[in-house]
């Protein structure tokens, strides 16, 4: 049989993507010659406190808001941290109000802070049902909808399965109630529009490492009039509320990478999801017993996840990694448990379907010779691991 010969094929770039070279020349002079204290009075300090401000001023502009709106953080489970406990203490201690609305299929930052919230500070939580395409609908979170009701966060789009959530819509909803909605972007930062204004959002996350940013630096998107509770004290960086000396550099990094991954992102888009388009055929087409997960066009540009019936996500992971392809079961936070995906349960796979999920994410580095390489490889490894699995029984 002709096989083609090994190659590195990274396809997880929902777990993270390499950070861009014009980004890393960008951040570069913030730890050499221009490294001054943002706060100190000097030139020095001033000189970094200006490159601040630029990086907000260049996120605002893709957000569409004022750069006061923007808080930088060290990545997008604080951005999710803060959102959620920022707000919900305020609302709590100010208004006493004391209710949750998110969604079941939540990244972890979202759903531990809101079960962690539960457990200790008094809050209750509403999870709104997600269909089997992990699609929220807006109706059943008008319906959630209490009095006490402090704080709604859905996300833009899902990590595992790359479904894209009603937001505005949801949006539209909470604002009638006056109750702060807040979104996980981070899946979505660099590809879908981030407009907080047509999305009706109060606040949202990013993460630079999903658009070609480096790890550790993430933004919050907070609305004037939104009041939060700091979660860490200190100094009156970010307009008092996130304290701590801010890091020109990443945040230099960040601003660069949005703004890149928004100037290039139709062309981006449109490869990435042709070449996306025909993994799915392909898998679908080649091997028997697989089906898509996630939404079949309301989702992310990137995203192919698919189910297998009759084997471990895991041991497809191995023999794709020995072949010298990267990609995952679901989200890399969750990889490595022997627990079914809770995004995948949520959507109503029983246990032995959703343990055979494969995640693969493509990227502006992938090349159609890529998905070449995978279609060529995938169906031979899901064969050989069925043969092997008691549970396999061909006709
Ligand atoms: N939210 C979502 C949807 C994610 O996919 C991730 C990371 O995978 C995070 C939050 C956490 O972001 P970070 O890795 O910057 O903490």
């Amino acid at each position: 049989m002709d096989r083609p010969s090994k190659r590195t094929v990274y396809l997880d770039h929902a777990a993270t993507t390499p950070v861009d070279p014009r980004v890393v020349e960008a951040m570069l002079p913030f730890w050499t010659e221009r490294y001054g204290n943002a706060s100190s009075v000097y030139a020095l300090g001033r000189d970094a406190h200006h490159a601040l401000d630029r990086a907000r001023q260049t996120v605002a502009d893709i957000l569409n808001c004022d750069p006061k709106e923007v808080i930088f953080t060290s990545c997008g489970t604080e951005s999710d941290n803060l959102a959620l406990r920022g707000v919900a203490f305020d609302r709590q201690r100010r208004i006493g109000k004391n209710h949750i609305i998110t969604s079941p299929i939540e990244h972890h930052a979202i759903s531990h802070t809101v079960e962690q919230l539960v457990d200790h500070f008094g809050f209750e939580a509403t999870y709104v049902p997600v269909d089997r395409y992990g699609w929220v609908d807006p109706a059943d979170v008008l319906e959630a909808i209490r009095p006490e009701t402090a704080l709604i966060s859905i996300m833009y789009a899902n990590n595992e399965v790359g479904t894209i959530e009603p937001i505005a819509e949801i949006g539209e909803i909470a604002r009638a109630h006056k109750i702060p909605f807040h979104t996980d972007a981070v899946q979505a930062g660099g590809t879908l529009s981030l407009d907080v204004k047509a999305l009706n959002v109060d606040l949202l996350s990013l993460s630079a490492h999903k658009f070609y940013g480096p790890k550790g630096v993430g933004v919050l998107y907070v609305r004037r009039g939104v009041s939060l509770l700091p979660m860490q004290t200190g100094g009156s960086h970010e307009r008092n509320r996130r304290a701590g000396t801010e890091n020109v550099a990443y945040a230099t990094g960040l601003a660069t990478a949005l703004r890149l991954a928004y100037e290039e992102a139709d062309a981006a888009n449109a490869r990435i999801t042709s070449m996306r388009d025909r993994l799915i055929a392909g898998v679908l087409d080649r091997i028997p017993d697989s089906q898509l997960s996630g939404h079949p066009h309301q989702r992310l540009p990137n995203s192919a996840s698919f189910l297998f019936k009759y084997i471990e996500g895991e041991s497809i992971l191995l023999n794709l990694d020995q072949a010298g392809i990267a990609a995952s079961s679901g989200s890399a936070c969750t990889s490595g448990s022997l627990e079914p995906s809770h995004v995948l349960m949520a959507m109503g796979f029983p246990h032995e379907i959703a343990h055979g999920s494969l995640r693969l994410t493509l990227g502006k580095d992938n090349v159609a010779e890529d998905v070449d390489y995978v279609l060529g490889i995938l169906p031979e490894i899901v064969e050989k691991l069925r043969r092997m699995s008691p549970l396999y029984n061909p006709a």
